[in-house]
């Protein structure tokens, strides 16, 4: 369970759900037995109309209530978070240490050991764990120099639609939002319930809205007297409906046009960088970079007294090593382009799911956090055709796509050996056998 880093948020997280009860509960009252009960079926004799409102109330209520278990249950024990890398991961170990020794009230955050890792961004190490995910899929968002990008906080490589989330400390799967109403971080993992529950909660606000409308209209022209729980009724639907229906539309847009919360915030100005595969050797061209996997050892300066692995430069490279050699050329996408854009409809299936009933009950995950494809994290639209065409990049010759199903599956076996399978890209940073800085 990943909870928020400031206490007052943590409080407001933990408050906000006894709130919504005491909403859902009051809502409840006043509409069953005010508006049902005491004014359509005792007083106006209208049983019928108080059938059907009871009918639809209830099942919008169960609606949204199952809705809001599920995004709140996933969010705190599944929430999409990546695993620490091996530095970040001994950086805590050595605080919790050290809160131990000084005793609990000292958090400290002044110790220069423990934040030693920060200064290298990213991580050096040219055999780097976890940098094999990347360059085994023909295409990855990296920095200019063609690496992925790196979380220095978490001290792990960011896959594809990894960002950081300052209010809980970690990187987070396709994060969208810190939402304290429905208990934490928004993202890949809980972003379908979440839309499922403000359209579920909009809908159950507005036959709260209708019937205390009805009612109160009825009351005002017979000149009878005015409930006043009805006009509170009429007050708390009117601000949540408001608020559920715009959170619906704005996440419903997000997900037609495959862009989070984060995204949208700077679509129209995002240039994304992408590595994009193309054949072994190639040289850079006119207008793009090039770099080659695995990346080549540092050579030792030739002032240096004596190298510590005298083999490590005159290591000769083997066929297989020459085969597992990956070439990418560095190309930016034009402000606003999104490669994740794979068409309106497939961009809403691979979040809300294949079928009517997916859309509709919170029950199957998103699609798009399974996806698994040896051409990239996520699934790509026609963007990348586009930008190699663009930039003229060389198609991989079939000779070299032979060999590249051998070096796959054993690129990917190893992945996944300490690993688990897509999404842990960076599980094994904290492997026993890493290099250190
Ligand atoms: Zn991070």
């Amino acid at each position: 369970m990943v909870g928020a880093r400031r206490p007052e948020t943590r409080w407001v997280t933990r408050l906000i759900p006894l709130f919504l009860a005491g909403c859902v509960g009051f809502s409840t009252h006043v509409f069953v037995k005010r508006i049902c009960v005491d004014f359509y079926i005792e007083n106006r004799k209208k049983s019928h109309v108080a059938t059907a409102f009871l009918a639809v109330y209830f099942a919008f209520m169960f609606l949204m209530l199952l809705t809001y278990f599920r995004v709140f249950l996933v969010i705190q024990f599944d929430p999409g978070v990546v695993p620490l890398g091996r530095l970040a991961v001994e950086q805590k170990d050595r605080e919790r240490e050290r809160r131990k020794k000084n005793g609990c009230c000292n958090r400290g955050g002044d110790d220069l050991e423990a934040n030693r890792y920060e200064g290298y961004w990213p991580d050096p190490n040219v055999d780097s764990p976890g940098l094999e995910r990347f360059y085994s899929k023909d295409v990855f968002i990296c920095y200019t120099d063609g690496r992925p990008r790196w979380c220095s906080s978490c001290s792990n490589w960011k896959q594809d639609r990894v960002s950081h989330c300052s209010e809980i400390d970690r990187c987070v799967k396709k994060m969208d939002h810190y939402c304290p109403w429905v208990g934490g971080i928004v993202g890949e993992t809980s972003f379908k319930f979440f839309v499922q529950f403000t359209f579920y909660t909009a809908i159950y606000c507005i036959i709260v809205l209708v019937a205390a409308g009805m009612s109160l209209q009825e009351a005002l022209q017979e000149e009878a007297a005015v409930d006043g729980f009805v006009i509170a009724l009429l007050a708390i639907g009117g601000f949540f409906g408001v608020f559920t229906f715009a959170m619906t539309a704005t996440s419903v847009r997000y997900i037609c046009v495959n862009l989070t919360n984060v995204d949208y915030l700077k679509a129209k100005t995002l240039v994304h960088q992408l590595a994009i595969r193309v054949p072994r050797g190639t040289p850079p061209g006119p207008n793009y970079g090039v770099i080659t996997y695995p990346l080549p050892k540092p050579q030792p300066s030739p002032t240096s007294p004596q190298p510590s692995d005298p083999t490590a430069t005159s290591e000769p490279v083997s066929t297989r090593d020459l085969l597992a050699q990956r070439t990418f050329a560095v190309v930016r996408t034009e402000k606003g382009e999104n490669p994740f854009d794979i068409g309106v409809y497939r961009n809403w299936k691979s979040v809300m799911g294949n079928n009517v009933v997916d859309w509709l009950l919170p029950f199957n995950r998103s699609p798009c956090e399974t996806f698994e494809n040896n051409e990239s994290f996520y699934e790509m639209g026609p963007l990348i055709q586009e930008l190699r065409v663009r930039f003229r990049l060389p198609e991989i010759p079939p000779t070299e796509k032979v060999g590249r199903d051998v070096e796959l599956s054993e690129l990917n076996g190893r992945g996944k050996s300490s690993g688990n399978g897509k999404g842990n890209g960076n599980g094994n940073i904290g492997e026993p056998g890493a290099t250190g800085l």
